[in-house]
């Protein structure tokens, strides 16, 4: 395994208002690992992803991405970070590609118009490559004959993948994956977490918070258990979720087995 970390979060502190949510939090990542989130519902992980692409400014700490420091700059001579604009924090989001619970997929675009739009309007990629590489995509995530239909006109299962393929469309360095699966009937759950274990396989770099465990157990190469704002434990799957040291790690494991 490559020793420099792709991502590393460094004592990660995120109020809102008196609410303290995220209360010092530090992991790294590394290229190609995919590691899966656990933790009870207000716990702090959605503000943990949110934080590593900077769809919320940290309060406290850094998030190292690859060679960036998400939101700053280094002077010349690397001793003082300087924050930085928006429309640069934009250009490292695009290392970070995210998927989120609820699909979020524009409605009014189709399939296709879906995974090309960023590609096209961001990286400035021409129609025919960009449709291209979305017929790639789609085709690898088991919707190639869906590339003209409209978000409504699909399952949430679809959707989610149609969500996934735009996500890899920027050829992110790292995908992050908040509950991809827990808006979905229980029937469409299979699809998407088979998809994901394809990207896993293939090498892609994920953090995942998710409620599925069997996905954890065979899928994750660590997981992670945060609890109050804090990360409880971490360690291989077999390690947290057949040995936890924990008593909450214990108490929240046989709410969700
Ligand atoms: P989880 O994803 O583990 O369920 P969240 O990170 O969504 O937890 O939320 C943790 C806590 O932070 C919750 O108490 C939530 O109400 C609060 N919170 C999250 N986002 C905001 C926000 N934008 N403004 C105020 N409070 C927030
Ligand atoms: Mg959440």
């Amino acid at each position: 395994m490559n020793t420099q970390p792709l991502v590393r979060v460094e004592g990660l502190h995120k109020s809102f208002g008196p609410q303290e949510v995220l209360k010092g939090v530090s992991m790294e990542v590394h290229s190609g690992e995919v590691v899966c989130i656990l933790g009870p519902s207000g716990s702090g992980k959605s503000t943990l992803l949110r934080c590593i692409n900077f769809i919320e400014e940290p309060t406290a700490g850094l998030i190292f991405v690859g060679d960036e420091i998400i939101g700053h700059r280094r002077t010349p001579d690397a001793a003082v970070l300087q924050q930085v604009r928006e429309s640069e924090i934009a250009r490292q989001r695009q290392d970070i590609g995210m998927v989120f619970q609820k699909f979020n997929l524009f409605p009014h675009m189709t399939v296709l118009e879906n995974i090309t739009h960023a590609p096209r309007l961001v990286k400035h990629i021409a129609a025919g490559p960009a449709k291209a590489t979305a017929m790639d995509l789609l085709e690898k995530v088991g919707l190639a004959n869906r590339a003209g239909a409209y978000p409504r006109q699909l399952s949430g299962g679809q959707q989610q993948r149609v969500a996934i393929a735009r996500a890899l469309a920027m050829e992110p360095k790292l995908v992050l994956f908040d509950e991809p699966t827990s808006a979905l009937d229980p029937e469409l759950v299979g699809d998407v977490l088979e998809v994901m274990k394809d990207l896993a396989t293939g090498g892609l770099t994920m953090i995942v918070v998710t409620h599925e465990i069997g996905f954890a157990r065979e899928v994750a190469d660590r997981v992670i258990f945060v609890d109050d704002g804090v990360i409880v434990e971490q360690g291989t799957p077999a390690e947290v979720l057949d040995t936890p040291s924990h008593e909450r790690t214990k108490a929240f494991l046989s709410r969700v087995l």
